[in-house]
């Protein structure tokens, strides 16, 4: 797919783009670089909140973004972006395609732990917190996030 020129110049802006290229259509926001939450500033004039629909299969995705009212370019703040990153984590995981590490699980006669892949450890630390989140009642599906502690 050919680029527009509109989507060159808008390549060059001090902004972090979120593409997604598997998803269909083109996907693309701006997350404001110092801003975290919105509005932003186009055009000399304050975006506006919209609402926006997506659906995946069977799966459809309200979210709001801001948008610039005169040229209609869209920003995402840093909620925003998180929130629409987990829906295209979520579409991955239906389509079964993230990247999958298989553990032995090791028992030192007390706790039950794993090790993590060299190859992803680089940027850990000692300190981090490993926040767990539960996806099944049946305690053998997590979701784990490594957080730094500030
Ligand atoms: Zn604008």
């Amino acid at each position: 797919m050919k680029k527009t020129k509109y989507q060159q110049e808008l390549e060059k802006e001090p902004f972090y783009n979120i593409k997604d290229e598997e998803f269909g259509e083109e996907v693309k926001f701006e997350i404001g670089k110092d801003a975290f939450k919105g509005p932003f500033t186009c055009h000399e004039a304050k975006t506006i909140l919209i609402e926006k629909k997506t659906s995946y299969g069977d799966l459809n995705f309200t979210y709001n973004v801001w948008q610039c009212r005169k040229c209609k370019k869209e920003y995402l703040d840093f909620k925003q972006a998180n929130r629409y990153e987990k829906f295209l984590i979520i579409n991955k995981l239906l389509e079964d395609e993230l990247i999958t590490i298989e553990r032995n699980m090791n028992y030192n006669g007390k706790t039950f732990f794993f090790r993590f892949p060299k190859e992803l450890t680089n940027n850990l630390r000692k300190e981090d917190l490993a926040e767990i989140k539960l996806l099944t009642p049946d305690g053998k599906m997590f979701l784990v996030e490594i957080k730094h502690r500030d």
